[in-house]
């Protein structure tokens, strides 16, 4: 007899797969447009290879009409200059309706991007839900300033609305990294284009019926556009769109930059890769809890995290304990279908991606790392784009990979010998997105967090995140930050105002 979950499981995959028969169409002003172009996408489940649906690809016409009622109901103003009661409101009630909504949004978003169901559910469901709290508190409490020029004048700032942004996200936190935008750029009274990526659009879909059918939004407001990269272009070189909010890869954040300069010079806010290193000096307060937070760390979500700690580097004396640690603890891990009870690992999110994880692998094993584990795709039902947790060891800093980005469940293991060449080696690659550090040496600890060239630095637990605390990178990990003001500042311009007294 099924148990009372596989019941549950099953109901709310068949509500996904009736759902998925719907058409899907784009959403601009209010309204559920069919496209105008003919090209469509197939979104597939990475857990078994079968189609889901077919989703439209937005066309230059498609583009043009959505950027147009995007910046009509800017003009409009029925939302820049709405009560700030309206707007917090608004964003209330959406945070509500996502929780209302949490398991369609978390079925949706496991199907097409393969991370475990209990991870879309209790991480990323939650958070893009509380994101719309916290940042309809800030509605009313960001503050221009007085400025004290000479006697004579009165000069101040207003903080402004931007205009119209375009939300670029990629399929990693399809759901998460969109609202991560969405709520800020909203709470600053702009409008908004969602582009979620192609291989993964299912939530920001579902999303967007839910708020257009509960979340009482001005027509306008909040746009959905479906595309693949020529439509990402279109977007990032469209003069009608003035900013551009970049969540992706460093080699497509910089082709967006290149499209704001070229066209209207949109402002343009990037958070690219990483290849984040996690340093454990052998003077570590607990070994045990950093083998197990560095497992996890990098593990989770199947290592499509781009803070995630990918290079770990070990200090000598501990170096071959903690390697072997880490490699039994990766043994452990289940890979399976991201809805099968008991699984640890999902599949990689689509088929080009995860022949790039395996290319990485057999580049780490033909420059002479040493494979303590996985180092194969397994496919447990012949099918689904699954990748064993992999970790080499004995890897020099300057290999292909210990410098590039392979955003998939390898780990590589460098050694060092002293806290100056741990410092080197984690900031000798073109990324800087995060780095972590154990060790019981207060002293050291700031010293190194200090001196480390990335945006994050986490001292004796790897990842830790907060609204209130800037998310972001140096370097060729991005522009800006997320998060906390500075996604308010990304979403507002600074107007001087002088007057003469
Ligand atoms: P990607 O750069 O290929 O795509 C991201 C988005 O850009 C997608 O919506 C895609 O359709 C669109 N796009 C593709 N080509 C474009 C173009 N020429 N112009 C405009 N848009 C275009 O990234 P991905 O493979 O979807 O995601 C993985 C990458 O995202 C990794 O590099 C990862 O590190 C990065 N990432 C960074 C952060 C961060 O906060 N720093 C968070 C998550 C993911």
């Amino acid at each position: 007899m099924p148990n009372p979950k596989e019941i549950l499981n099953k109901a709310r995959l068949d509500w996904a797969h009736n759902w998925l028969k719907t058409p899907k169409k784009f959403y601009a002003g209010g309204s559920f447009l069919a496209p105008q172009g003919k090209t469509t996408w197939k979104v597939v489940n990475p857990s078994s290879e079968e189609v889901l649906c077919e989703v439209p690809v937005a066309n230059e016409a498609d583009v043009n009409v959505i950027v147009k009622a995007a910046g009509d109901a800017f003009q409009a103003g029925c939302w820049p200059e709405s009560t700030r009661r309206f707007r917090r409101e608004a964003l209330i009630r959406i945070g509500n309706l996502i929780r209302e909504h949490a398991e369609e949004l978390a079925t949706l978003e496991s199907l097409c991007n393969g991370k475990l169901f209990s991870e879309s559910l209790i991480d990323d469901v939650p958070e893009s839900a509380d994101v719309f709290d916290y940042y309809a508190g800030w509605i009313d409490k960001l503050y221009g300033d007085t400025v004290p020029v000479d006697p004579g004048f009165i000069n101040y700032t207003r903080k402004e609305p931007v205009g119209v942004c375009a939300l670029i996200v990629p399929w990693n936190f399809p759901l998460l990294l969109a609202c991560w935008k969405i709520a800020p750029a909203l709470a600053m009274g702009n409008t908004v284009i969602v582009k979620p990526s192609e291989y993964t659009p299912l939530s920001i879909l579902r999303l967007c019926e839910i708020i257009h059918e509960k979340a009482n939004l001005p027509r306008g407001v909040f746009n959905v556009v479906m595309g693949d990269a020529e439509t990402g272009r279109l977007i990032s070189e469209h003069p009608g769109i003035h900013k551009v909010s970049f969540t992706g890869s460093t080699v497509v954040g910089k082709k967006v930059l290149m499209g704001a300069a070229q066209s209207n010079l949109k402002t343009v806010t990037l958070e690219l890769g990483g290849k984040s290193p996690n340093i454990l000096f052998a003077d570590l307060p607990d070994l045990e809890a950093a083998i197990e937070r560095s497992c996890t760390a990098m593990f989770s979500h199947k290592g499509e995290k781009c803070s995630e700690p990918t290079r770990i580097l070990i200090e000598d004396s501990i170096y071959d304990k903690v390697v072997a640690a880490l490699g039994e603890r990766a043994n452990r891990i289940k890979l399976g279908d991201a809805f099968e009870e008991g699984v640890d690992q999902g599949p990689q999110a689509h088929q080009a991606h995860f022949k790039k994880v395996l290319d990485y692998i057999e580049i780490g094993k033909k420059e002479g790392a040493k494979l303590v584990c996985g180092g194969v795709s397994e496919q447990p039902n012949k099918k689904g784009f699954f990748v064993r947790p992999t970790i080499f060891s004995e890897v020099k800093p300057e290999m292909r990979i210990a410098q590039e980005e392979i955003f998939g469940p390898v780990l590589v293991a460098i050694r060092f010998k002293t806290e100056e060449e741990a410092i080197r080696i984690a900031n000798q690659t073109p990324y800087g997105l995060a780095a972590g550090l154990w060790t019981s040496d207060l002293s050291r600890a700031h010293r190194v967090a200090a001196k480390l060239d990335s945006g994050m630095v986490f001292v004796n637990r790897y990842g830790c995140y907060d609204f209130a605390s800037p998310f972001g990178g140096f370097k060729q990990s991005g522009w800006g930050k997320e998060m906390a003001i500075h996604s308010l500042d990304a979403y507002t311009k600074t107007k001087s105002v002088w007057i003469k007294l």
